[in-house]
Order: structure tokens, then C-alpha cells, then sequence
């Protein structure tokens, strides 16, 4: 049985790829972009969440956790994540759901079954299944069987990826994907790797195999003011994207600093939290620049 550690299966979804799609969440990135809105996928392990604004103060999870990893300071509720082993029972016992585990095992046929549900939708409006995260391709197996079986029921499998992996892990999936999206943050790989963590070129050398296998390719530029939001950044990656050989187009997306109460909930800090979002004029601007290039270019 092939299994993988999900956080969510968000169903009529209509962001991630085209018609109404079920988008699966996978757990694990090796990627950190400081701006990432989904926080909670980044580690590979379940996680505990904890939103202080719900707690109501009932004590019960410092009865329960085996670690004391809960105390009560001047009758306020504290924890100590350094304890925490993420075993979940204290979310178990926490009726207010002020304590959430984030991730959890599921089998692909599982998955599967979920996805299965729509399919009448996903014939009316040419949709499918996405899988994201996280990177999925960090849960190769579990993604291939979701997708294999995805397939052979006759359903549009697409994938959300950064494509930082060596080119045999791709090679395996684009076998069973019909649409690849992935994203080109920054074509200086110095500047990249300052943003997240990781250098560049295995991402633009995957992204021209990905083109040349003939894999309908979506390239997606997260617009971050102070790190790409320049005339020069997104020109560079659109010179970049238009000497693709296949079927590819580009998206700006819109940068948004939504992600606070996760980060929070989690116990890291928000880099991003204070950055303003990039106007509607910066937006048609930069997209302005991108169709020079004489790409088609969509923009959030
Ligand atoms: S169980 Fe939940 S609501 Fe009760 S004290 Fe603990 S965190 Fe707060
Ligand atoms: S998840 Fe387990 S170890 Fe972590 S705080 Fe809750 S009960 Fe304690």
C-alpha cells in the first residue's frame, strides 16, 4: 500500500490549473522562500498547530501530553514546541480545536476516492486533480500512484512543483501528468538562493527538459516586492521562458502576506508578514513587460 503525508484535499478548487479541480496538499519542500503562504507543508513530519485566540483555558491538554510540553504561566496557556514530539493527543483532547495536528497518512486509494467524487465535475468543465504542497515530488511514489490511478479513470492529472529534483524523478511523473506547473522565481541564481534557500540551475535545466518532452508546461512567477517586482527580474525570466521549445505559457501571481495566523499557529516567524502586496498598475506593468517576449502572459 502506497502512502503519503497530506495536509489537506481541498475539493472545487479553480486556482490551480484549469476547470474545477480537487488540489491535494503534500507535506514536504526544500524549498524555503521567505514568502511561502503555506507554511504548514513545509516540513515532511505531522505538525502541531496551536491558535492561542481559541483556547478557552480548560487545562485539559496539560493532563494529557506525556512530554509536559503544556503549562498554565499566571493562568495563561503556554507551550513549549521543544517538548513536543508531535504524538497528537493532546489535539484529541482539545475541544476548543486551539491545538490542530497539520498532516496526516493516507493511502493513495484513499486519495483516490476523494478525487474520484467530482468527476462529473471535472467533465463539465474541463477540469482534474492537482497535486501540490509542499513539492510533491518529495512523496514520489505516493504521487505517481495517485496520479497513475487518477489517469486510468479518465481524469486530467496535473502537478504543482518546483522542480527541484534530480530530472529522473520528473521523467517519472510527467508520465503520468497532463499539465506541469512550476515556478521561476529568479533568473540570478546568488539572488535565488538568498530567497530560498536553493540555487537555480537544476530549475531552469528541469524546466527546459520538462519543455522538450512536450509536457504542456505553466511557468509561474510569484511577484515578491524586494525580490522581483523589477522590469529586469520578470524580463529575464520571460526572455528565459520564450526559448522554451513546447506548450508553455506564464503567470504573474499576486504576492499576498496571508499567512500570519499559520506561522504563528506553528511557532516560526513570518518574514513576509510586513511586505505590501504588489498594486493592480505593478501587476499590468509587469505583465506588460512579460509580452514583449511574446509570451502569453496571465497575471493574478
Ligand atoms: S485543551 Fe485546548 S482549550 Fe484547553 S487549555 Fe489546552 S489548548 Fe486551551
Ligand atoms: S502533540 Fe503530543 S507531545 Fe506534542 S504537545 Fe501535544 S500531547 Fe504533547
Amino acid at each position: 500500500m502506497t502512502t503519503g503525508t497530506i495536509t489537506d484535499i481541498q475539493r472545487f478548487s479553480i486556482h490551480d490549473g484549469p476547470g474545477i479541480r480537487t488540489t491535494v496538499f503534500l507535506k514536504g519542500c526544500n524549498q524555503r522562500c521567505f514568502w511561502c503562504h503555506n507554511p504548514e507543508t513545509l516540513d515532511s513530519k505531522p505538525q502541531l498547530q496551536y491558535f492561542a485566540d481559541r483556547c478557552i483555558g480548560c487545562g485539559a491538554c496539560v493532563e494529557r501530553c506525556p512530554q509536559g510540553a503544556h503549562t498554565f504561566v499566571e493562568g495563561v496557556h503556554r507551550l513549549d514546541r521543544t517538548r513536543c514530539v508531535a504524538c497528537g493527543a493532546c489535539a484529541d483532547t482539545c475541544y476548543a480545536r486551539a491545538l490542530v495536528m497539520v498532516g496526516e497518512t493516507k493511502s493513495a486509494d484513499e486519495v483516490v476516492d476523494v478525487i474520484i467524487r467530482d468527476r462529473a465535475f471535472y467533465e463539465t468543465s474541463g477540469g482534474g486533480v492537482t497535486l501540490s504542497g509542499g513539492d510533491p515530488m518529495l512523496q514520489l511514489e505516493f504521487s505517481e500512484a495517485v496520479l497513475a490511478r487518477c489517469r486510468d479513470a479518465g481524469i486530467h492529472t496535473a502537478i504543482e512543483t518546483a522542480a527541484n529534483v534530480p530530472w529522473e524523478r520528473l521523467e517519472r511523473i510527467i508520465a503520468v501528468s497532463d499539465l506541469v506547473m512550476m515556478d521561476i522565481k529568479h533568473m540570478d541564481s546568488d539572488r535565488h538562493q538568498a530567497f530560498t534557500g536553493v540555487p537555480n540551475e537544476r530549475i531552469l535545466a528541469n524546466a527546459r527538459r520538462l519543455s522538450e518532452n512536450g509536457v504542456p508546461l505553466i511557468i509561474r512567477t510569484p511577484i515578491v516586492p524586494g525580490v522581483n517586482d523589477d522590469k529586469e527580474s520578470i524580463g529575464a525570466i520571460a526572455a528565459f521562458v520564450s526559448e522554451l521549445p513546447g506548450e508553455v505559457s506564464y503567470e504573474l501571481l499576486r504576492f499576498h502576506a496571508m499567512a500570519t495566523a499559520k506561522y504563528d499557529s506553528l511557532g516560526m516567524v513570518y518574514e513576509a508578514a510586513t511586505i505590501q502586496a504588489p498594486t493592480t498598475e505593478d501587476m499590468a506593468r509587469l505583465t506588460e513587460g512579460a509580452r514583449t517576449w511574446g509570451l502569453a502572459v496571465r497575471h493574478s
